[in-house]
């Protein structure tokens, strides 16, 4: 099966700043730190593919 990248925007939980990430949907469930492009926080991930469709996403400040 050939997935396309998903994008999906989200507000950084630190600046607020508007972020735009690259999902890949042939990996169903993933979790991970992205940092901030504005304030360089790293921001945690995770979301959930099924069926390629994005079903859940979370960004979340660093605990
Ligand atoms: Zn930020």
């Amino acid at each position: 099966m050939d997935f396309e990248m998903k994008t999906q925007k989200f507000r950084c939980p630190y600046c607020r700043a508007e972020i735009t990430v690259l999902l890949d949907p042939s990996v169903p469930k993933q979790r991970y730190y992205e940092d901030c492009e504005v304030c360089c926080n790293a921001v945690e991930i995770s979301y959930e593919f099924s069926d390629g469709k994005l079903i859940d996403f979370h960004a979340s400040a660093e605990e």
